[in-house]
């Protein structure tokens, strides 16, 4: 809940509506623009097209430093993921056995 107004982690790619502070969260420059791409998403079955913008801070070593913190979040948050998926697995098949227990 707590999350829901942050906006998107510093380096991170997002939308490209750019009146978020665009400052790097570590050292506070500005951040540089990378580049931009499109994309072609279907919404609401309408095809639209995003324009994605990266933006990174001109200190390049910074900028590493970010990279590596998001993706340490980034396979924090995958690992709990799949802890997630094995605990279901694990509980499908529990539930399977004490199912095949009482054919039994
Ligand atoms: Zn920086």
């Amino acid at each position: 809940m707590e999350n829901r107004i942050t906006p998107p982690a510093s380096h991170e790619f997002y939308f490209g509506s750019f009146n978020m502070t665009n400052t790097c969260t570590r050292c506070g420059s500005t951040r540089i623009l990378a580049k931009t791409w499109e994309e072609v998403v279907e919404l609401y079955s309408r095809k639209t097209t995003i324009t994605h913008s990266q933006f990174v801070c001109p200190d390049s070593k910074c900028q590493k430093q970010v990279e590596d913190q998001l993706t340490q979040i980034r396979e924090k948050r995958e690992y709990a993921e799949h802890q997630k998926e094995i605990a279901k697995a694990e509980k499908l098949k529990e539930n399977a056995k004490a199912a095949a227990a009482r054919l039994l």
